[in-house]
């Protein structure tokens, strides 16, 4: 129950309001414009790819942004599948990002 209590101490010195109950470790990005539809993530991390009708990849469940690309937090439990995923992809479309160091992870 200590653990718990320090972590959402931890968690609201971040500038986040709305997710204090749901926090995730790692923002999943995809920039799907430059995405060539070779399906090797959905193919590694099914759970969390899909292939679109117009030949492209989504990340399941994402937030589409007006730029194109698409963004989902994740939890820690999901970041090596998704690492997998972007691992596999040929041109380097798949990104994740620590959420609290602001590290570019990949
Ligand atoms: S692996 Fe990369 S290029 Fe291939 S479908 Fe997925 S995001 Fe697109």
């Amino acid at each position: 129950m200590t653990e718990e209590n320090q972590e959402t101490v931890s968690e609201q010195t971040q500038p986040q309001s709305t997710e204090q109950t749901t926090e995730k470790k790692y923002k999943l990005e995809h920039n799907r414009p430059d995405c060539i539809g070779c399906a090797a993530c959905a193919a590694v991390a099914p759970d969390f790819w899909t292939m679109d009708e117009d030949g492209k990849s989504d990340i399941v469940g994402c937030k589409k942004r007006d730029d194109g690309w698409e963004e989902l937090d994740i939890d820690e439990k999901n970041y090596a599948e998704n690492r997998d995923a972007a691992d596999s992809c040929p041109v380097n479309v798949i990104h994740i990002t620590d959420k609290k160091t602001g590290e570019k992870i990949i």
